[in-house]
């Protein structure tokens, strides 16, 4: 064996019999600053998926991957269920990690007898830390305001974006509709009220200039896919913004940083979009841990809040031969689902349905399979098995398992335990399966903070 082949086998099971002492006790050290990376809704599935499409579209792995194999990592699995439910949703996920406690879904940190909780970002505030939210979401959406906003539903947006002024330094993603006054259905200036309090607010990607407390808004709801294109800062850009606001945090600081929209391209049966915002995401990791690794002060974690509709690439063909081409041909793919109704028009036909997706997916369907989209799109119902896709894109996404070998088991959430890859000081508990109750309470030991939320009974 030569000497770059030794290099290139088992690097993490090498470097599990000698992980020295001294990598050891780093590993169980005491962050001054913590990130926390979430990809919304990313079935394990789609880990392999993302580096195996990352291999093909870039020609280079991804980031989450490596720190899979990366021995000086804690690597875990998380049980990321709810108190009224086994599948979770977003806001009762984040709601576990950033108060301790479980609660019910559609809820964001309020305990069904509605005794409200104290979000972890209010209390890093509080104990002098910087905070930072970044997300491709509205910046109201579940996933952020789980650590720093507690309310009783979590479609108020517009009421948990109030919350964020004294517990969020840097806020940045989309959702200008829940800050406008003319957009807001309560009317209350809320980009008003934030600059008064000393944010600089940022609209467009020109606009994005270092300074203290920041309300970046990009889109008037969620950002755009990344298959998309659109002219706005990418998860990554946002996210070194974010850090580099967090320069001189004499106290340290906790952010989190979310690809939001992996799951809403998941609830599409839509893989090209979410592949392509996985890679957002990884991106954005990326920037995450290259920040750490030049500090050796900060844990990074990376997680999912829960699976979604668990997608996987099918054994396609005899002995399987055929799933690697398949799989190739999501490149061709132009834009997201969300394109697709436009250009079918008011009143799809098969042949119409037929001539878009092949121009904009790059595959040629049958005409019985683009009946079935079409009577989809048009509000019937074409065939019907697996009830939760019967809607348009569920159609067409069982359709495009033919082709792409990539198949979905619905259009919802999903209760699989969801990977969580830590790296740094204070990573050291977050091996094996971790409860996502959990999470709280070690990263408030590790900002000196002494609380406990109220919990539920099972909660
Ligand atoms: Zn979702």
């Amino acid at each position: 064996m030569n000497r770059r082949s030794l290099l290139s086998v088992p690097l993490g099971l090498g470097a599990a019999a000698v992980l020295s002492p001294a990598q050891v006790k780093a590993k169980a050290g005491r962050p001054k600053n913590i990130i926390f990376c979430v990809s919304d809704g990313m079935s394990p599935g789609v880990l392999m998926m993302a580096e195996y499409f990352s291999k093909i579209a870039r020609g280079k792995g991804t980031r989450w991957a490596a720190l899979m194999n990366d021995m000086t990592a804690s690597r875990g699995v998380q049980d990321v269920a709810a108190l009224n439910s086994p599948v979770t949703d977003s806001s009762s996920s984040s709601s576990a990690w950033g108060s301790g406690s479980r609660i019910n879904n559609a809820q964001v940190n309020v305990l069904p007898d509605g005794t409200p909780l104290t979000p972890i970002m209010q209390l890093a505030k509080q104990a002098g830390k910087r905070t930072a939210l970044v997300t491709t979401a509205t910046v109201t959406h579940a996933t952020p305001a789980g650590f720093a906003a507690s309310q009783p539903r979590r479609d108020d947006e517009h009421l948990i974006g109030l919350q964020y002024q004294d517990r969020v330094n840097v806020v940045m993603g989309g959702g200008v509709k829940f800050f406008e006054a003319g957009k807001r259905k309560d009317k209350v200036d809320a980009v008003g009220k934030f600059a008064q309090a000393g944010y600089r607010v940022m609209r467009t990607k020109a606009e994005i200039k270092q300074a203290g407390k920041v309300l970046g808004l990009f889109s008037d709801g969620h950002m755009p896919y990344t298959i998309e294109k659109a002219d706005v800062p990418t998860l990554a850009e946002m996210t070194q913004f974010a850090l580099d606001g967090m320069a001189g945090a004499s106290k340290g600081f906790i952010m989190q940083v979310e690809g939001a929209r992996v799951d809403h391209a998941a609830h599409n049966n839509d893989i090209a979009a979410q592949l392509w915002d996985q890679l957002a995401f990884d991106d954005a990791l990326g920037v995450c841990l290259d920040y750490a690794a030049k500090r050796g002060d900060t844990l990074v974690i990376t997680t999912s809040d829960h699976g979604n509709s668990s997608p996987g690439l099918n054994g396609m063909g005899a002995e399987y031969v055929n799933s690697g081409k398949c799989f190739e041909a999501i490149l061709k793919a132009k834009g997201s689902f969300d394109q697709l109704p436009k250009m079918f028009g008011s009143k799809p036909t098969a042949a119409r349905v037929r001539e878009v997706i092949e121009a904009q997916n790059g595959v040629v369907i049958t005409p019985t399979e683009a009946e079935w989209v079409a009577a989809a799109a048009g509000g019937k119902k074409g065939i019907s098995i697996n009830r939760l896709q019967d809607v348009m894109f569920g159609v067409l996404g069982q359709v495009l398992s033919n082709y792409y070998g990539v198949g979905y088991t619905g259009t919802t959430h999903t209760s699989e335990y969801t990977f969580i890859t830590s790296t740094g000081p204070g990573s050291l508990p977050f091996e094996g399966l971790v409860r996502n109750t959990d999470v709280f309470p070690r990263l408030t030991k590790y900002m000196g903070i002494q609380f406990k939320n109220p919990a539920a009974a099972q909660g």
